[in-house]
């Protein structure tokens, strides 16, 4: 067992379940704690991402990490660590978690001004914070075979002019709004609209709809998932028509087939709208199709990094 193993080995026990990378130190999840001072928790100065691990594989590992980067350099956020450390870290916190299926999460912070420092984000140094848990998923397991139901709720997405969606952020406040009026309404969950009307994506997951045939989803408005990417190279794949463009609502809730995507989820079909039933109440045949490839993929290893 060369060195590295057996530090893992030792660490294992107490990380097991959840293991954390805060501020340049490994430690089990429990103990991960920032200052309340801090404005990456003051001011939801933090960007982050979240890339899944199934059956001991990353999944778009280094998709995941290049996202991360440039919402880092969007934010003028620049850690100690390069890409290839966090990389390391990540695998790190994987093997120390000790679980074959992880969400795993990486978030860059701002610290707080130096005493007598300029108030001004650029006086603040920025941070790392990962950590990698046993697999999460949005979708219950009851979801998982009646379909997910949405809602369009009255809340609007903050326009891209104000905060680029690009860029992964907990400024959540609409998605969050817009959770509660799923709750109010009995849906599972909102998706929400810009200004002008067309359809941008729901907490935590962008969306596609299906109309004759073709496999839509919103041009602008939402982030650049990397479950969506995945989908558009399934699409190519199965030989399915792909459109990025505006969506209207009417056309999303008009639509044959509607799904959602994301990395703590997959494609997760959805069969009601605004209480409108889609097909027969049952998951539509293309999503079933692009899910069922999707997993059967990810099975055999597709865009995927071992863990080791
Ligand atoms: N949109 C939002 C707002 C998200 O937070 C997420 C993921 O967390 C997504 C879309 C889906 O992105 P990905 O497929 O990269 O997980």
């Amino acid at each position: 067992m060369d060195a590295m193993t057996d530090e893992i080995a030792t660490l294992r026990g107490r990380y097991a379940g959840g293991a954390a990378y805060l501020d340049g130190e490994f430690m089990p999840l429990a103990e991960a704690k920032i200052p309340v001072t801090h404005w990456g928790y003051r001011r939801s100065d933090v960007t982050y991402d979240v890339v899944g691990v199934r059956d001991g594989r990353f999944f778009r590992l280094d998709d995941h990490i290049r996202r991360f980067r440039n919402s880092m350099t969007a934010l003028h956020m620049e850690p100690p660590e390069g890409d290839a450390e966090i990389r390391d870290i990540l695998m790190k916190l994987v093997l120390m978690a000790d679980v074959r299926d992880a969400y795993v999460s990486m978030e860059c912070l701002r610290a707080s001004p130096a005493p007598g420092a300029l108030r001004h984000p650029a006086s603040c140094r920025s941070y790392l914070s990962c950590s990698a848990v046993p697999w999460i998923s949005v979708v219950s397991p009851e979801m998982e075979v009646r379909g997910m139901h949405l809602m369009i709720p009255k809340v609007k997405r903050i326009p891209p002019s104000s905060f680029d969606p690009r860029v992964k952020n907990f400024h959540w406040g609409d998605l969050t709004e817009g959770m509660f009026e799923a709750k109010e309404a009995g849906a599972d969950f909102a998706v929400l609209t810009d200004e002008t009307g067309n359809v941008t994506e729901g907490p935590g997951f962008n969306v596609f709809c299906i109309v004759n045939g073709r496999v839509i989803t919103p041009a602008r408005g939402g982030l650049d998932g990397i479950t969506r990417l995945s989908v558009f190279e399934l699409c190519e794949e199965l030989g399915l028509p792909l459109e990025i463009r505006d969506v209207t609502v009417e056309e999303f809730v008009n639509a044959d087939e509607i799904f959602a995507c994301t990395t703590a989820g997959g494609i997760m079909p959805a069969t009601r709208i605004d209480g409108r039933i889609l097909g027969n109440d049952v998951p539509g045949p293309i999503s079933m199709q692009l899910k069922e490839t999707f997993w059967q993929k990810r099975a055999e290893g597709w865009h995927g990094t071992e863990v080791l």
